[in-house]
């Protein structure tokens, strides 16, 4: 008897991402680009206005930061670039156009690795190119009901770049890892705040499914204004499902842009193939193209930081960290730029030294720091602690002047307040007591106290001595050296 087996199909997803450059002026002229906060309108000039006649100049910042990061994508970056103009019939771009690249961009053929279920993978990345943001439009209604648009011109103009992939990306957990790692690429090297919910960071997801083993690509939809990571997600599965049934009732799905509700959780059809846009891509006159020195390409290589995978290398590879602690710790550039400095006084230091103070470093940063950070709702460069004081504290335990536990106590000072270790210590009277007399003396007073406890110590139950240890622990606030306590006990329960 034979049955017959669906058709299996695959996802194939392709991520267009839009990032706001952090520079202090716009693309093409000399106008503020910082748009957020400020009353509409006030960061305009004609160039950005659209006026006829105007010159718009190149952002050599822009550029940079462009070259830059496409460099931290492992792209090529060509001798020549030029600028296009894009038609744009929309009334949020004054000029009626968007100077953008077409065939001649900045950068090509770069790839990015993500990590998803244990396997890492390359996803390539078809370009990386510089255009410019468009006005922002507020809808309104009048008490009539009629509806209106304001327009906000502060944000035109303000450099774009977009990061294209190829769709080398298999399902939406793929496309969410992507997009992570592109963001915290690009926080590395300060191009842009990568922010997806302030919109300097935005995604339009294409996504089409096919036969599993076809090499041609099916119908692509593409699925705009999610804004957030988690929307991406939702979008991009809720998609591979519509497609996935409509395949499988027998329709063939067409080529369309969806834009996403966040209320509802469904994409919602904006457009066919047939209104698909003619950009009218031609060479922007009013722009010199521009010749790529290598040097010049040469002189931004050499100024990109270490990237967020070769310092997870170098933090497993030089301090001998588990792949898990070194990945948390190199999330963000300030957490791995603290944990170095941490490190820093033992430079020069035998490697067992630095192994061990390291992963004592990692312990405190992933444990109690990241608890008060979190309860406080700050990053590691707002905290008020600095590297040489966790380094300092974790000394004092070494050495046996704070245990352990009085040194979480120590901590959430120190977290306060700024304040170097050995003066929360000292005004907090944590010191551990190490004096045999003193600790002997509590002993005593809790052997008194517990007589059932020593019985059962003598008539065989090992137990019974932690929980008197326990109650040493307990009298002392915790400051007694718990490895003389238990000594002293021991000691005191044979006689
Ligand atoms: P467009 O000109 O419509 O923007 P492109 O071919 O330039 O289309 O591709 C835009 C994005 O869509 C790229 O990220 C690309 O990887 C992705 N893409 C292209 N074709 C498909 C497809 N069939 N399925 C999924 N993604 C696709
Ligand atoms: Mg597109
Ligand atoms: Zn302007």
């Amino acid at each position: 008897m034979t049955t017959k087996t669906a058709v299996e199909y695959e996802t194939v997803i392709g991520l267009e991402v839009h990032v706001q450059l952090q520079t202090r002026s716009k693309m093409y002229c000399r106008c503020s680009s910082d748009y957020a906060n400020t009353p509409p309108n006030t960061h305009v000039c004609p160039v950005c206005m659209g006026m006829p006649g105007v010159l718009p100049v190149i952002n050599k910042q822009a550029v940079e930061y462009t070259i830059m990061t496409a460099l931290a994508v492992n792209c090529e970056i060509p001798e020549n670039a030029k600028f296009d103009r894009k038609n744009y019939p929309y009334p949020d771009l004054m000029k009626g156009y968007q100077i953008s690249q077409y065939d001649m961009p900045f950068s090509r053929n770069g790839w990015l690795e993500v990590e998803v279920d244990g396997a890492r993978k390359r996803v390539g990345i078809t370009r990386v190119h510089l255009e410019e943001d468009v006005a922002k439009l507020i809808h309104r209604q009048n008490e009539a009901g009629e509806t209106y648009s304001l327009v906000d011109v502060n944000r035109a103009g303000v450099p774009l770049m977009e990061i294209v992939s190829e769709p080398d990306i298999r399902s939406p957990e793929e496309a969410r890892q992507y997009l992570m790692k592109l963001r915290q690429i690009l926080r590395y090297i300060g191009v842009s705040e990568a922010n997806m919910e302030e919109g300097s960071f935005r995604c339009d997801a294409n996504v089409s499914l096919r036969p599993m083993g076809a090499t041609e690509l099916g119908a692509k939809v593409e699925v705009k204004n999610m804004n957030s990571f988690r929307a991406v997600f939702r979008a991009l599965s809720f998609e591979v499902e519509r497609q996935r049934e409509a395949l499988e009732g027998g329709q063939t799905p067409v080529q369309e842009t969806r834009g996403w509700v966040e209320d509802t959780g469904q994409p919602v059809s904006q457009r066919t193939k047939e209104y698909a846009h003619d950009y009218r891509y031609f060479p922007e006159p009013d722009l010199p193209p521009l010749r790529l020195d290598r040097d010049y390409v040469e002189s931004i290589r050499v100024r990109l930081p270490e990237l967020p995978d070769a310092k997870e290398r170098r933090f497993m590879a030089g301090y001998g960290l588990s792949e898990y602690e070194a990945h948390l710790l190199t999330e963000t550039r300030a957490r791995a730029d603290f944990f170095d400095a941490c490190l820093s006084p033992l430079s020069g230091a035998a490697p067992e030294a630095l192994r061990q103070r390291a992963k004592a470093v990692s312990n405190w940063m992933l444990g109690d720091f990241a608890r008060l950070l979190n309860q406080a709702g700050i990053d590691v460069e707002q905290a008020k602690v600095e590297p040489r004081s966790l380094y300092d504290m974790i000394g004092l335990i070494e050495q046996g002047a704070i245990s352990g536990k009085s040194a979480k106590a120590v901590f959430e000072v120190m977290f306060k307040t700024g304040k170097p270790p050995a003066d929360v210590v000292r005004e907090s009277g944590l010191t551990q007591i190490s004096g045999e007399e003193e600790i002997a003396a509590v002993i005593d007073k809790v052997l008194a106290a517990n007589p059932k406890a020593v019985d059962d110590y003598r008539s065989g139950k090992e137990e019974a001595v932690k929980f008197l240890v326990g109650q040493v622990m307990r009298e002392t606030r915790g400051r007694a050296n718990p490895g003389m306590v238990n000594d002293l006990l021991r000691q005191r329960l044979m006689s």
